[in-house]
């Protein structure tokens, strides 16, 4: 029989030297077990390692274990504070995780649901839509779009109606997908005419289908079209579809016409970042779910200035829980202060890590448009927005002053550059697709 603690060791080594600096941190922490029923049993010293490592790393540990074994492996977590598990505990262990019920529709993760989502003013719509779809699927709201910046919950909500659908309606058949995976499955199916006709039963026979990130789908043809029939075939048949993008379908470049009228029909919520009050009712359930004890003035801290997302707003969470667990006693107001400078971005503290060229690489990227256009001349409506949004970015962001950055900007005098800030400045109030837009690029880029 294969051993599996040397599988253990050779993938540890693997993930130790591919896997970023913060998921790497969890994988030293883990000790191989035992074997138990062809499963290889893995602990953490405490529960908190245990969670966090599951929650960050099973999918990349699952992954390069099967690799390596050659077939599939099932990964059981456990806690030993001894580092030595007792055969009982892990035979618990086991014998729990292989008598959950599983769901039929395993494309869905079970971690989202409407009851751990919390809808404030920033999401109360988009909430409210999400749960009379999973209600109602198929009849009311068809096709839905919920969009908005990263970190906001669009994947939470969409996963929520998948969820509560495959709870209260156990016989339809829900397919969760990203347009990613899709494009990857169909390029895929093109190999042969059986694979392809299994690829088109298996969209065009759902119930339910709810494809994330269809902002993906700019510039790739083919898989417009396909969608563009699935999208029919399901519509005709009142079968439920929504979807999510990281903008309006207005802003959407490379999306054939007709494919952007199917996504515009029905209804599009969008998702904006949560106010203060809500980020304070996020970060105090997200404590009570992951057992984090933080002190109220610490909350409080956090949530006044980590502004950005919910998903940032997780992060600093999970950082100082970390912290706290490290050095074994709680987090002061001046440890937060430090520990998460990352975090937080005003306009005082500017970010000396982002760079000028960053962000025209990621302004270009989300109006598809060539970054040289964006530093020229080019009076295209399309690029104009993208360089006035690329200078007001710039001027947020870094620590430049306007004349540096138009010297960056292919020698741009300052009265240009600073046109350009004004320019956003006074539309981002009153334009909700330049707000949109200027959200998205900024948390990208914060969050790289
Ligand atoms: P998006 O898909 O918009 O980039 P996600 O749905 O992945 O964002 O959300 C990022 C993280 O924040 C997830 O862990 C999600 O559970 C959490 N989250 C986002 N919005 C909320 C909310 N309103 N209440 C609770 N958790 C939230
Ligand atoms: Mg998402």
């Amino acid at each position: 029989m294969e051993n599996l603690s040397n599988i253990w060791q050779e993938a540890a080594d693997h993930l130790l030297q591919t896997l970023p600096e913060a998921k790497k941190q969890w994988i030293k922490r883990i000790s191989f077990e035992s074997e138990e029923n062809g499963a290889m049993v893995l602990s953490l010293s405490s529960n908190f390692y245990k969670e966090t490592t599951e929650k960050n790393c099973r999918a990349d540990i699952e992954n390069t274990v099967s690799e390596i074994a050659g077939h599939d492996i099932q990964i059981v977590f456990t806690v030993n504070t001894a580092k030595k598990a007792t055969a009982k505990t892990i035979q618990k262990t086991v014998k729990k995780e292989k008598t959950e019920p599983v769901s039929k529709n395993t494309t869905l993760n079970k971690q989202y649901s409407f009851d751990n989502f919390i809808s404030g003013d920033n999401s109360s719509f988009a909430f409210n839509a999400c749960k009379v779809i999973a209600q109602n699927p198929g009849t009311s709201f068809n096709p839905c779009l919920i969009y908005g910046g990263v970190g906001l919950g669009k994947t939470h909500l969409l996963e929520s109606i998948g969820n509560y659908i495959d709870e209260h309606n156990p016989k339809m058949k829900i397919i969760y997908t990203t347009a990613e995976s899709f494009t990857n499955e169909f390029i895929d199916s093109l190999l042969s005419k059986e694979k392809i006709s299994s690829f088109k039963a298996k969209y065009r026979s759902v119930d339910v289908l709810l494809i994330d990130d269809i902002h993906f789908l700019q510039k790739k043809d083919s898989t417009q079209e396909e969608l563009f029939h699935t999208f029919n075939e399901l519509y005709d048949s009142h079968k439920q579809i929504v979807l999510t993008c990281d903008r309006p379908i207005t802003e959407l470049t490379d999306i054939t016409d007709r494919l952007k009228t199917r996504f515009r029909k029905g209804l599009n919520v969008d998702l904006q970042p949560p106010a203060y009050e809500t980020r304070m009712a996020i970060a105090m359930q997200k404590c009570r779910e992951k057992g984090y004890e933080i002190d109220q003035k610490v909350l409080e801290y956090i949530c006044q200035n980590v502004n950005t997302n919910v998903r940032d707003l997780e992060g600093a969470l999970t950082t100082l829980s970390s912290f706290a667990t490290l050095v074994g006693k709680p987090v002061t107001l001046d440890i937060a202060k430090e520990q998460l400078k990352n975090f937080i971005v005003s306009p005082a503290i500017k970010n000396s890590d982002i760079s000028i060229d960053m962000i025209i690489h990621s302004t270009a990227a989300y109006f598809n448009v060539k970054e040289y256009d964006i530093r020229g001349k080019s009076r295209n409506k399309n690029i104009t927005l993208a360089r006035h949004i690329s200078i007001y970015l710039a001027s947020e962001l870094t620590s430049y002053s306007l004349s540096e950055i138009g010297k960056m900007m292919n020698g741009k005098d300052h009265t240009t550059i600073m046109y350009s800030v004004e320019k956003i400045k006074s539309i981002l109030d009153t334009d909700d697709s330049v707000r949109q837009a200027v959200n998205t690029i900024k948390s990208e880029l914060l969050q790289s």
